[in-house]
């Protein structure tokens, strides 16, 4: 069959905060979205302005269990992002990840759909190189607190990988960095949205261990840009391809730009690491740029002002 006009595309984890992103832009391009969701971290607040949209539907679903639909095209990104969310259930993460994956791929083999997976640089683990090129196989704790999460993205990708050997599926799999924007969660632990939560509330900003160790953050809509572009290349390119803003802060320098932005004069504060906190994480994004022309445009300075704005709301709608 051919689908002149609009290609179906299904999104899990279409509720969350990439989801909705993803959700949003896809429905700009004149498709037809179907956004699957269990609402364990998602909320229909990320969608609710998409819900009037003829061309857009919302499931109630849980990827843990298979999913009969037809499709064009599948964004596999159900799976909860941040270490206080994935750790609440670590086995339900686990199955999210690869039982999540294998019905994807099922429902992909069964349509002969295109599929991309949400994987990301934690599949790297606490990195021995930097930055990390995709062809670096990772230090990874396989029974720490964050393997779940991160060997479960690990199998993901290698049924991925699997499935395009045994079924000759069209795969696309995006290791994805640290990205912030509008949408993400406020209590979800994430260092971004805690420092701005913090300076909007005049509450101390807790640095973790010394506040050296470094990240690159992507502000949402260059990654979103990035998935799109990478689902659009030739069926020849599979990756896994890094995806994230190389641009590297330290945990202070971050700090001190959030108590800019906001005007905040909140003190700094120092706690314990967390293990396996990962001291240095920034993408290599050669592989992007050359597969199919992808660079983050947006600076963290002016990435974090919408960021800003959206907690402001988000804080006088809880006041
Ligand atoms: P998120 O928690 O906002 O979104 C995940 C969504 O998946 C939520 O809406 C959640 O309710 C849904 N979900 C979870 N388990 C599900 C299940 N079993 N069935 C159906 N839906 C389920 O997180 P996010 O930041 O939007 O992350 C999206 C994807 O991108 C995830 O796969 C995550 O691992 C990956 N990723 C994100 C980042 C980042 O910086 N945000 C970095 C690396 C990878
Ligand atoms: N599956 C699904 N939707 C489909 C086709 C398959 O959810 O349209 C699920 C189904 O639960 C199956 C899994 O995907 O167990 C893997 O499918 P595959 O065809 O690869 O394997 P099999 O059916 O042989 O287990
Ligand atoms: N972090 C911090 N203070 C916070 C939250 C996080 O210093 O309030 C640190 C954390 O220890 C890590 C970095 O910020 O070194 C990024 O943490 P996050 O959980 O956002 O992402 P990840 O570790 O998955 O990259």
């Amino acid at each position: 069959m051919s689908y002149p006009l609009r290609k179906r595309i299904l999104v899990t984890g279409g509720a969350g905060f990439l989801g909705s992103h993803l959700c949003e832009r896809l429905l700009t391009d004149g498709h037809d979205v179907l956004c699957i969701d269990n609402f364990f971290t998602g909320t229909k607040d990320n969608i609710a302005h998409l819900l009037d949209n003829p061309y857009f539907e919302l499931l109630r679903h849980d990827v843990t269990f298979p999913l009969y639909v037809e499709v064009d095209e599948i964004y596999n990104l159900a799976c909860p992002a941040s270490p206080i969310h994935y750790q609440v259930d670590p086995v339900q993460t686990t199955k999210t990840s690869v039982h999540g994956a294998i019905n994807m791929l099922g429902l992909a083999k069964r349509l002969k759909a295109k599929i991309f997976q949400a994987s990301t640089s934690e599949v790297y683990g606490d990195p021995a190189i930097h930055p990390q090129p995709e062809h670096y196989w990772g230090n990874v704790n396989p029974i720490g607190p964050r393997s779940c999460y991160d060997e479960g993205k690990r199998c993901a990708e290698t049924l991925f990988f699997d499935y395009r050997r045994q079924h000759g599926l069209r795969v696309k799999v995006a290791r994805i960095f640290n990205t912030y924007g509008p949408r993400m969660h406020p209590n979800d632990g994430r260092v971004v949205s805690n420092f701005i939560v913090q300076a909007l509330r005049g509450e101390p900003i807790t640095l973790y261990g010394d506040g050296t160790q470094t990240r690159s953050f992507c502000y949402v809509d260059d990654l979103i840009e990035g998935f799109v572009r990478l689902m659009d290349s030739p069926d020849s390119f599979t990756g896994p391809v890094n995806m994230g803003n190389p641009g590297e802060f330290t945990m202070i320098e971050l700090a001190e730009i959030v108590r800019d932005l906001t005007g905040s004069s909140s003190p700094l504060v120092y706690k314990t690491l967390p293990t396996d906190d990962p001291k240095h994480r920034q993408p290599d994004i050669r592989t992007a740029r050359s597969a199919f022309g992808w660079e983050p445009t947006v600076p963290l300075q002016v990435g974090l002002k919408p960021t800003i704005e959206y907690f402001e709301q988000l804080l006088r709608q809880r006041l």
